[in-house]
């Protein structure tokens, strides 16, 4: 499962990168579904239930399921790209809301409460907490920035298939629910708006956005419970310790860059 989280970061890295305005929804999908083929992953998403596509993609007040269109980004959209990679029969699922070009602080004030309610959520994926002690903590984080839970939509179990119980609502009194336990995997995912928390379905049956066009944002880890607390899984694998060189192959050290790198490590 780790190594479909590094391909699934590692393709939404590449969409980040060429998310500009001007380029259709429909490019990034086959940028997504390229890379990640080339390396061996087959898109989880598509022919899921019937889902035509490698990424969701969820523009402005669109929430989750977008399927991707000839729409073009525009300066100031707000875009979210979700994307499960299955490799080796094991799926990974994540998902990031971005920005096109230069957005609005409030817009970016949205992005930026998600990701710490994300944060704040996978701090609680600990052996020995309750189910609801994520739900509770991401509740939390979105509500005291006046921001709503999407209570129709919820997190979910992630492992041999895409959606596996339990599922993780975004809310709740915590304390409840399964005990969490070593050797869970879980795909927890804030999906909030700058609104109300209302949403519909459009009549393609899958794209579902909030009923006050508020602006929505998701972002979304595969998340491992280990003794020694939560590994996310939909990032970089962690670089083994360098091996000593091998006689007569010593070389000097790189001059230090500080902040080389810091953007893909982030
Ligand atoms: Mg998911």
């Amino acid at each position: 499962m780790a190594r479909a989280g590094e391909l699934v970061y590692e393709t939404l890295q590449l969409c980040g990168e060429a998310l500009e305005p001007g380029i259709s929804m429909l490019e990034l999908d086959r940028i997504a579904e390229e890379h990640l083929r080339s390396k061996g992953g087959v898109p989880t998403s598509k022919g899921y239930k019937g889902f035509p596509a490698a990424l969701c993609i969820s523009p402005n007040s669109m929430v989750v399921h977008g399927i991707p269109n000839a729409y073009v980004a525009r300066e100031g959209d707000v875009i979210s790209l979700d994307l499960g990679v299955t490799l080796d029969g094991l799926v990974a699922d994540s998902c990031v809301t971005l920005g096109v070009g230069e957005i609005s602080p409030e817009a970016q004030r949205l992005l930026d409460v998600c990701q710490d309610a994300l944060a704040a959520g996978i701090e609680q994926a600990q052996p020995g907490n309750r189910l609801s002690d994520i739900s509770h903590a991401i509740q939390v984080v979105v509500e005291d920035a006046g921001f709503s839970v999407v209570r129709a939509l919820v997190g979910h179990g992630v492992g041999r298939s895409y959606h596996e119980d339990p599922q993780i609502p975004n809310y709740g009194p915590p304390g409840r629910g399964p005990l969490l336990q070593e050797g869970m995997t879980l795909a927890i995912e804030p999906m909030i708006t700058a609104g109300g928390p209302e949403v519909f379905v459009h009549d393609d049956a899958w794209s579902i956005s909030s009923v006050d066009e508020s602006l929505a944002a998701h972002f979304e880890h595969t998340v491992a419970i280990t003794a020694d607390g939560p590994r996310v899984l939909t990032k970089p694998l962690e670089v083994s310790a360098a091996k000593p060189p091998a006689p007569g192959q010593e070389t000097e050290p790189p001059p230090a860059t500080p902040g080389a790198g810091a953007a893909l490590l982030r």
